[in-house]
């Protein structure tokens, strides 16, 4: 299962949550409890590239689809 990166939006603890890709789990924070959690993209988050021959998941470049809606690639 991937892991997450979050962020509490009132506390700003940083914190990392593994869950499924098509689920979307309600999230406290675990410093303060707040639900107002932000899922963070991390830039080491793609896997697979390195190894080759193994094509279980097409490769999505953020910024090639037409459009970056994460603002990662500052355009
Ligand atoms: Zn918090």
């Amino acid at each position: 299962m991937p892991l997450y990166d979050y962020k509490c939006v009132k506390c700003e603890a940083a914190f990392e949550v593994t869950h499924r890709m098509s689920e979307t789990p309600e999230i406290s924070c675990p410093k303060c409890a707040s639900k107002e959690v932000r899922k963070v993209l991390s830039t080491g988050g793609v896997v697979g590239s390195s190894k080759g021959g193994q094509s279980d998941a097409p490769p999505m470049p953020p910024c090639a689809s037409g459009g970056c809606a994460s603002g990662m690639c500052g355009l």
